[in-house]
């Protein structure tokens, strides 16, 4: 596994996991990969930002944006747990209530979802929300 620190055209800068460096290059070239933040896809690696030592130790700003867009996610965004490839494609043909939804997919209900045009974008675990799955 390889991580990339990656930009998209708004400068967005967020981190993603590859199995293999040309995966970045081969789900790049095929727009699967969106901002999290924008959902642009020109996705571009970023150059890795040297650490900052700062004197003040007790506030590290990148857990405290991280911390951030988790909430915003969990506040704005429905979970829908392992039912997401459904949901998705139920929004997608207008079977359900458009909104902006998260959840866990399979590889194979990812690529199904992207071979029907579904736009779903990966979610780093990081920011993924720390909360109980919905139980409908
Ligand atoms: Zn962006």
């Amino acid at each position: 596994m390889i991580k990339y620190m990656l930009k998209c055209a708004h400068a967005h800068e967020f981190e993603t996991w590859f199995g293999h460096s040309r995966d970045f290059d081969d789900q790049a070239a095929r727009g699967l990969i969106a901002c999290p933040y924008c959902e642009n896809t020109k996705i571009e690696k970023a150059p890795m930002a040297p650490s900052v030592r700062t004197s003040n130790k007790t506030t590290n700003p990148h857990e405290d944006m991280v911390a951030k867009m988790r909430k915003n996610i969990a506040d704005n965004f429905d979970n829908v747990g392992e039912g997401f490839a459904d949901e998705a494609r139920a929004i997608h043909y207008g079977d359900a209530p458009e909104r902006s939804i998260y959840g866990q997919t399979t590889p194979e209900q990812a690529r199904e979802l992207s071979e029907e045009g579904i736009d779903a974008l990966p979610l780093p675990d990081i920011l993924a929300p720390r909360t109980k799955r919905k139980l409908n």
